[in-house]
């Protein structure tokens, strides 16, 4: 232990960080039960498992391609089959994203397909009461009846002219969405398609958006780097591309520096050079901090960003710098960052809001500086979906542009192109009942005064998800009379859930489409069975990674298990014609619309329309009359037999001087926040400053356009809730989707400092001491909006004041594996019972992270 002074000049007592990663590795292997190595960690029943089935006499079956959506990493696979059954999977090599590289999760798709608590038919509610707890009363029916319930549902809205009443909820998705998501909610009539977007990680796009034009997620040249930070980003466990980083985190690990900035000791934290235990929501007075000594040292890369006239420089603690001194190339506004926010932001300065040793601060900074410009700052969503996250998230990416990183040999990387196409306009289809209801403002106020939503530059361009809740619940802008969920479980996966669990039963008419009995079917009138996304379905999904794109295809490659069907091309099929059927028969027109671009054949059934709507979006990717780039293929059965194409290896520094922000450059004043943040004000006839007050931002005048600190915005009180609660997803997760899996629950201990069946919260010992907590006794964990019961677990790897616990358990309605007891008792506890409904604004994000305060006692 040592001292030093907190934000408010007490001297308190610091946690060491001389404890040496050696020893730290010792104790997340005997605290977990599991070596903490880079994709290796399998169990001896597991290994045993796959060398079992691997060595099965002949093998007897086949390897079919098809793809992998355990998370956003969105891997092309190949699953084993024998006899119609699927056995094992791997990484397709054909993939010039990640070849065969595979994770660990991968395996569980097995258990999710099989898994003997799916739902097997549709099913009909029997019980009128809605809520928590009343049993839904569930029975089987036939497709016919629920789809005809259905229609008859939406043909009234339709026939009273209420079809804004209507609502369609998104969670994962392929890029088939837009037949279910788009065209059909547009053709019945509704502003109404929410998607899952801003629980998942906006307020990342944000700092990318407002830099360098760019609303997107990035790609990393991992192997020709020399220096990454990682901002609360596990690359090797969670965030995107995992397989990839796995294959090959050990061979940059050998070339280049890693310092990690988590509160948590993540399994990428041990593996680091660095692990910076951050207080949360402090980030952003890390990111300026580092500015500030890349600036003072003159470590900024001079061919990106430019240099002094007189090559002397001016950079130096406390002094402002004339604007005319220097002459940027490809960054703009660097001069007047540095005097509006970073002249005086010092490693002595940060730590004391960090909790890091301002030596540690500096010693990043420079190494970082040094590599330029294969130096990445990679931000996670951890410093960002935090309620003033979105000033965090420039900060933090602006760091790639001081070191010439961005779109840079061993740097920050934007897509590849490649060339799928839309679905046909849904434009000729809407008739005049649906050009009305289509017109009526959406349920998640997006756009608002206190809701900015600032997507790509427009006023309400993005999604508020979370606050559809209150939406639904207030009847604000309208009250939602038929809904229709898909893949998605917003009654577990947002904060504050209670508020959905009174919303869903609030809807008159629910219709949940699943793979999974979940707690949002729980609220369901109707549900129906759906394909599992990597064994049954048509679909494909694009992601980039190692410098390429690829596009994979979702195949069926196994006979449906059960009497199941697509979500987005059967089903709305069906119910387009069920629609017909009863004289609104637009949406099977539109549908029909979809044609084989092989044969000319229209659509005549949900299967073949999936099949064609399938080959019509990635025509010009197999078709050779159509090649435009990327791998090439003699038609559609041997892109399918592939599985994957592959784009073009990735055009470095094209984007320099290119950029899609207001002046083309990589913005330090963003000018390009400056003109939507204008817009958005303007709209509202207000002020900027009066627009960031509403939104809880502190910055007022021109710091509302630079990246630049804020302090944490938390829920509850230091002196009632004395611990920040640190949230973060464990590696098997599934997005959520493998808490009914035993694999799950069996090798949870993956994840450092966690426990095979079981839900803990991870203490600093010094902290449980003082409470009298001891590794395995029951505590209760309360914030200002909610508690929950799990199992106290005593770690070295969390931050002091701080409490850890990961996502995934506290299901009470997701099978008899997820929950000890079906509908009535969760194995541990829901995170999102802790964590209050509140939002990064200015992104629309919902705030996961440094958000707030618990307290824990024993149970
Ligand atoms: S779980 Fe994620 S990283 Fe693993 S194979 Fe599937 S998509 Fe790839």
């Amino acid at each position: 232990m040592k001292k030093q002074k907190d934000g408010n000049g007490m001297a308190t007592a610091v946690w060491s960080l001389s404890i040496s990663r050696r020893s730290f590795l010792k104790l997340a292997g005997a605290a977990g039960g599991a070596a903490v190595t880079v994709g290796a960690a399998i169990k001896p029943e597991l290994r045993a498992l796959t060398e079992t089935i691997t060595a099965l006499p002949g093998g007897g079956g086949e390897w079919h391609p098809t793809t992998c959506q355990g998370c956003t990493s969105w891997c092309s696979s190949q699953v084993y089959v024998v006899d119609g059954r699927a056995i094992k999977v791997r990484g397709n090599s054909h993939s010039k994203v990640h070849g065969e590289a595979s994770c660990p999760r991968a395996h569980l798709g097995l258990q999710q397909v099989y898994d003997p608590d799916r739902v097997k038919t549709p099913m009909k509610r029997t019980n009128p009461r809605k809520g928590r707890n009343e049993d839904p009363g569930f029975v089987p029916i036939s497709w016919d009846e629920a789809l005809n319930t259905i229609a008859d549902k939406i043909m009234e809205l339709r026939n009273n002219n209420e079809t804004h009443k209507y609502m369609l909820m998104r969670g994962r998705y392929s890029y088939m969405r837009d037949i279910l998501y788009d065209r059909m909610t547009k053709i019945i009539g509704s502003p109404n398609n929410i998607s899952h977007s801003a629980i998942c990680a906006e307020a990342e796009k944000f700092g990318s958006y407002y830099t360098e034009g760019e609303w997107a997620y990035r790609q990393y040249d991992v192997l020709n780097t020399r220096y990454i930070i990682l901002w609360g980003a596990d690359p090797i466990s969670a965030n995107r591309q995992v397989s990839y980083y796995l294959s090959v985190w050990g061979d940059m690990l050998d070339r280049a520096q890693v310092a990690v900035v988590d509160p948590r000791l993540s399994a990428s934290a041990a593996k680091a050079d660095e692990w910076l235990p951050i207080k949360p929501g402090e980030d952003g007075a890390l990111a300026v901090a580092i500015a500030h000594v890349i600036l003072t040292e003159g470590l900024w890369y001079k061919d990106f960003v430019g240099n002094f006239t007189d090559g002397v420089n001016k950079f130096v603690a406390g002094e402002e710098v004339s604007e005319d001194d220097f002459e940027e190339k490809y960054t703009y506004g660097l001069v007047k960052w540095w005097n509006l926010e970073l002249k005086d932001k010092t490693p002595e300065w940060a730590a004391e809001k960090t909790g890091l040793p301002a030596e540690q601060i500096k010693k990043v900074a420079i190494g970082y500086g040094e590599a330029a410009p294969h130096a990445i700052s990679w931000v996670g969503g951890g410093p960002v979906m935090q309620v003033r996250g979105a000033y965090a998230s420039m900060a933090a990416h602006a760091l790639n542009g001081l070191v010439g990183a961005v779109d840079n040999v061993g740097g920050t990387l934007k897509a590849n192109k490649e060339y799928t196409q839309s679905f046909p306009g849904p434009d000729d289809f809407l008739d005049d009942i649906a050009k009305e209801g289509k017109g009526h403002k959406k349920i998640d106020h997006r756009g608002r005064k206190e809701f900015p939503a600032l997507t790509e530059g427009k006023s309400g361009g993005g999604v508020v998800t979370n606050n559809a809740a209150d939406g639904i619940l207030n009847e604000d802008p309208n009250e939602i009379k038929v809904a229709i969920g898909y893949m998605n479980n917003f009654a577990f996966s947002c904060p504050q859930n209670e508020r959905w669990h009174r919303a869903l039963a609030k809807i008159p008419f629910l219709v949940h489409i699943t793979t999974n009995a979940s707690e949002f079917t729980w609220f369901a009138d109707i549900v129906l069975p759906s394909t599992h996304h990597m064994f049954e379905k048509w679909g494909y999904v694009k992601v980039h990674g190692n410098g390429y794109r690829h596009v994979t295809l979702n195949e069926p490659v196994i006979d449906p298990v059960w009497d199941v069907k697509t979500d987005e091309t059967w089903i709305p099929w069906l119910i387009a014609e069920k629609l017909a059927e009863r004289g609104f028969d637009n949406l099977l027109r539109h549908y029909q619309e979809y044609k084989d671009p092989e044969t000319g054949k229209t659509p005549t059934n949900g299967k073949e329309f999936a099949l064609y709507a399938l080959k019509y979006a990635t025509h010009k990717l197999w078709d050779p009359a159509e090649y435009q780039g990327g791998d090439k293929f003699s038609g559609w059965e041997e892109f399918r037999a592939t599985g994957v194409w592959n784009s073009d290896p990735y055009p470095f520094r094209k984007r320099w001087g290119a950029m899609k922000t207001k002046t083309e450059m990589f913005e330090l004043y963003s000018e390009t926040l400056k003109e939507a943040l204008e817009g958005h004000a303007e709209k509202h006839e207000t002020t900027v400053d009066d627009i960031l007050e509403t939104c809880n931002y502190q910055a007022r005048g021109e710091q509302a356009f630079i990246p630049h600190y804020e302090e944490p915005f938390m829920w509850g009180s230091e002196a009632e809730y004395p611990f920040v609660f640190v949230d973060y997803k464990s590696r098997l997760n599934r997005e959520g989707r493998s808490a009914n899996c035993s694999w799950f629950q069996e090798l949870r201990d993956l994840d450092p400092g966690d426990e095979p069946w079981d839900d803990v919260a991870k203490i600093n010992p010094a902290d449980a001491g003082k409470l009298g907590i001891k590794t395995g006794d029951r505590i209760k964990l309360t914030s200002p909006t909610g508690e929950l019961e799990c199992t106290a677990k005593l770690w070295e790897g969390t931050r002091p004041g701080t409490i850890a616990k990961s996502y995934g358990q506290g299901h009470w309605a997701y099978g008899r594996v997820a929950a000890k007891e079906y509908g009535e008792v969760p194995r541990g506890g829901n995170n999102n019972d802790l964590i209050p409904a509140d939002y990064d604004r200015l992104s629309g994000s919902t705030a996961f992270y440094g958000v707030v305060r618990v307290k824990a006692t024993k149970v």
